[in-house]
């Protein structure tokens, strides 16, 4: 039987980061890079308290994120060997539910309604490994969990990170 992987959306496979910094030059008029926002939790990235909340809330935010430089075909690469997972909080936004489901479909059309997880509290997903940028998603996982780099979590050591999907399908492929 294949090993199973949940793979997270925002931060992950979908570019929120580069989202953010995209409308938030076209709102305020400030060019801001990755680099700027570094380090830096999601209520201070910028300098608008609240703003990332408030694009994350915002219809269309969802449909029109970038995906994430190499998901598409790392995914595709993984799907060979492990049986993958797309798991999202999408409860936290019930607007992005609809949204979430329609990107997936453009982008990773390839993927199963059957792999698609849209849940409210990650602790409770069950896989062998789970992809998160998020260490209050990756903390409480029972198996192996693997941080994607973003800018909220440079902080935190306690989780093997990736840097991006040629890192995941090295660290992955290796252990399959
Ligand atoms: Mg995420």
């Amino acid at each position: 039987m294949k090993k199973t992987i949940a793979i997270d959306m925002d931060g992950v496979i979908a570019d929120v980061e580069k989202q953010f910094l995209n409308w938030y030059e076209r709102d305020f008029g400030i060019k801001m890079v990755k680099a700027d926002i570094a380090g830096k939790g999601e209520d201070d990235a910028f300098p608008e308290k609240g703003i990332v909340r408030k694009f994350a809330t915002t219809p269309g935010f969802f449909t029109t994120l970038p995906v994430m430089e190499g998901a598409i075909e790392a995914v595709q690469e993984l799907m060979k060997d492990y049986e993958v997972y797309i798991v999202s909080a999408a409860m936290e936004f019930p607007l992005s539910l609809s949204e979430k489901l329609e990107w997936l479909k453009l982008h990773f059309p390839f993927i199963s309604w059957r792999n698609i997880i849209f849940c409210g509290d990650k602790s409770i997903i069950n896989t062998d490994f789970m992809i998160d940028d998020h260490i209050k998603n990756l903390d409480y996982f029972k198996g192996h969990p693997i941080m994607f780099h973003a800018f909220h979590n440079t902080g935190y050591t306690h989780h093997t990170r990736v840097h991006d999907w040629q890192e995941v399908l090295t660290l992955l492929k290796s252990r399959g």
